[in-house]
């Protein structure tokens, strides 16, 4: 009955679709495999694990994915610096073992035990005892250290009660344990993940701090570079940004993706299976999907329209 109410001209927009998502590969505290079970518990249908600049928890998720039957495809999160800001770069749909790819990651890794040292001595100094041995008793990989490994020895410590408070006070620009750091370029990262067959998606646009005119800026050169997407329904954003940022993705002609961000129970400010549709003036990222094609034949929703769509992209 449910397709009856449900606005079965766009049936893509209903599905429960989360494309961004961090396992401790990464900075998350679930295991891959218990990410995608989360997910899965919650009701999503298409799910994508991406983590920051790394794809060693992709076969692990899939694997998972597969056992329950739920869509997934293989993503990662690459941190790019622009105009003296980190932006971050969802990759979707990419080809984790493309060597391009990996190399690419593999670099942009690689300075971040050197920050995070540096970060450490700074902490210190601020009054956080051990900060750097504390972040590590956090770590899932130790390639892959990030300021929320900090973050929560600062909560252990007893500072600070939350993330959003440690990031205040100690980790955000300009404050005592900041440590600027050069990431991938803008054109890089989107290159890598086109040359792993995958699409290029903003992430978080109202996280960054840029006005109007930067934004503008931005998404400029995201889709001169081969920007596919940006994030339009986050975790990171607020009600309001999602209809900001959807006439953002029509004015840029940006396909739109949605996905919580999750980390870790209790600690992300959304958990999978809770934010709204995709409003419906954008494009769903996952609309010539053949992942989300499947889901549709099976809700038994008409897919004669979606292959309508399709054909007439290609
Ligand atoms: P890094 O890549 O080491 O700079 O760490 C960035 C990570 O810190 C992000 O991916 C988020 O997980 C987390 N983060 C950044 N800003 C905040 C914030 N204001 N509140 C909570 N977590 C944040
Ligand atoms: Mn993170
Ligand atoms: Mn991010
Ligand atoms: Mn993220």
């Amino acid at each position: 009955m449910r397709g009856l109410f449900s606005r079965p001209e766009r049936p893509w927009h209903q599905l429960e679709v989360d494309l961004h998502s961090h396992s401790r590969v990464s900075d998350g505290t679930l295991a891959p495999a218990a990410v995608v079970a989360r997910a899965h518990a919650a009701g999503v249908r298409l799910h994508a694990l991406t983590d920051h600049d790394e794809t060693g928890g992709i076969a692990e998720a899939a694997a998972e994915a597969g056992r329950l039957g739920m869509a997934f495809v293989a993503g990662v999160e690459i941190s790019v610096s622009w105009a003296g800001e980190t932006i971050h770069v969802v990759g979707l749909r990419i080809s984790a073992e493309d060597p391009a790819l990996g190399t690419g990651l593999a670099r942009t890794r690689a300075g971040r035990d050197e920050r995070a040292r540096e970060i450490g001595r700074q902490l210190e100094r601020a009054g956080v005892p051990r900060a750097y041995e504390g972040a590590l008793r956090h770590v899932g990989n130790p390639a892959l250290i990030s300021r929320m490994h900090f973050a929560r020895h600062i909560i252990d410590t007893g500072l600070c009660a939350n993330t959003g408070e440690v990031f205040s006070r100690y980790l955000s620009a300009g404050r005592p344990g900041y440590v600027a750091h050069r990431w991938a370029e803008l054109d890089e990262a989107v290159g890598w993940i086109r040359a792993a067959g995958g699409v290029a998606v903003l992430a978080h646009p109202g996280r960054y701090r840029l006005d109007e005119g930067g934004l503008w800026a931005l998404m400029t050169e995201f889709r001169d570079v081969g920007g596919t997407a940006i994030e339009v329904v986050s975790g990171s954003h607020r009600p309001d940004q999602y209809r900001r940022f959807a006439d953002f993705a029509r004015e840029f002609g940006f396909l739109a993706s949605r996905g919580t961000d999750f980390h870790s129970p209790g600690e992300s400010r959304v958990d999978f299976g809770v934010l709204p549709p995709l409003p419906d003036s954008v494009e769903p990222v996952w609309r010539d999907w053949p992942e989300a094609a499947g889901l549709l034949a099976d809700s038994g929703a008409p897919a004669a329209g979606h292959a309508g769509l399709a054909r007439s992209r290609a």
